[in-house]
């Protein structure tokens, strides 16, 4: 017997809380189902506890993920009643930068024609992986303001790229791609333009591409991508990028997977707890209305088993997502008529039935 994998909790705020709530069914049925060794740990961290007693992500709760927990599974964070983001900041930053997961890994796989919004494609076209760097960047918030609210207003925000942040998010990009019979890797940069920082991605990325000799590599201004992306997603299998290209470029690449509710991502580094998250955020729009496609938070929950060891189970989950759709057992985003627990209620079932 291995030791029990215990998961962190977090349902966050709007439709965070009713995607994970699938979540947490889903998990549960691999437990019971598939003999899955998992203990869950509930934190009701979000914008209802910050506003109820200013609690954003405290020190014990931080201490119990690093010592003891595999995974974290965080839904959104997000709410108008607190505009200043400050819990979303501490929860989020604290869990990314505290934690130091380099890694952002986002899939954006099609997974049905119907999903598919370019002319003449279908959804195997569209069948990559990327990798967002996620420490560094323009995320580390340097820079300041200066004579603020003045006609000489100047303002800096900094784009921090080190040799070590690059590199290994450059390597992460290969060894999967080895690791998982994938053909070819592309970097988005822009050097053309950021003379120094991207010029040192291209060093590194030349680099670290000899070590790799059967993989076929190029790279891409991020502009030429976005262009490219839409085109012919077909070119592109495994791709690497920095925090700020990553963010964007992946909600275009959302765009062909379905929708943000199709959109899952795993933040990690090799050798510690990871993050799973869909991509989609708090959507108050759409809160409390069952209108959620949890779709994206089943996909997450995937990329967590592989994580966590169960490298079957992520395969067998995106296979029932993809049925999930054909059979119309989802959300009006994807094209059904389903409530969110109704969609978690029928991948729960497959998951019983094997
Ligand atoms: P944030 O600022 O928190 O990153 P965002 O601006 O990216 O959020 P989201 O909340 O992610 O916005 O969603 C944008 C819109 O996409 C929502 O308003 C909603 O209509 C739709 N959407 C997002 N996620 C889902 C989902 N899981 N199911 C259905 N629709 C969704």
């Amino acid at each position: 017997m291995t030791d029990t994998n215990k998961i962190a909790v977090i349902p966050g705020d709007g439709i965070g809380k009713e995607v994970v709530a699938e979540g947490v069914k889903v998990l549960t049925a691999l437990r019971e189902h598939r003999g899955r060794n998992l203990e869950l740990l509930h934190y009701d961290l979000g914008a209802d506890r910050f506003l109820a007693d200013g609690t954003t992500f405290p020190d014990e709760v931080r201490d119990t993920i690093r010592n003891e927990c595999k995974a974290v599974l965080l839904g959104a964070m997000g709410d108008p009643r607190v505009p200043g983001m400050e819990h979303a900041r501490d929860i989020i930053f604290g869990l990314r930068f505290g934690f130091d997961l380099y890694c952002n890994l986002r899939p954006v796989v099609c997974l049905h024609d119907s999903l598919m919004p370019l002319k003449g494609r279908t959804a195997k076209d569209c069948d990559m992986v990327v990798f967002r760097e996620n420490t560094e960047g323009v995320y580390v918030a340097m820079g300041g303001q200066f004579k603020r609210g003045t006609p000489d207003e100047v303002a800096i925000n900094e784009d921090l790229n080190t040799r070590k942040g690059v590199e290994r998010i450059i390597r992460a990009a290969f060894e999967y791609a080895t690791r998982h019979g994938r053909k070819k890797v592309t970097m988005v940069d822009k050097s053309n333009a950021m003379r120094h920082a991207h010029e040192l991605w291209q060093r590194v990325f030349a680099e670290v591409s000899k070590e790799h000799a059967g993989l076929e590599t190029n790279h891409q201004y991020v502009d030429a991508f976005c262009f490219n992306l839409i085109r012919d997603p077909s070119q592109f299998d495994v791709v690497v990028t920095s925090n700020l290209f990553g963010d964007i470029v992946t909600d275009l690449g959302a765009s062909l997977q379905g929708g943000l509710g199709m959109a899952a991502s795993a933040n990690i580094r090799p050798d510690g707890v990871g993050m799973f998250e869909p991509v989609h955020g708090s959507a108050p729009d759409i809160a409390g209305q069952g209108k959620a496609n949890p779709l994206a938070t089943v996909l997450t929950i995937g990329m967590m088993m592989t994580h966590l060891g169960y490298d079957e189970d992520e395969p067998f989950l995106t296979d029932l997502v993809r049925q999930a759709i054909d059979a119309g057992e989802c959300t009006a985003d994807v094209g059904g008529k389903r409530t969110t627990s109704q969609v978690g209620d029928w991948i729960v079932s497959r998951i019983a039935g094997g």
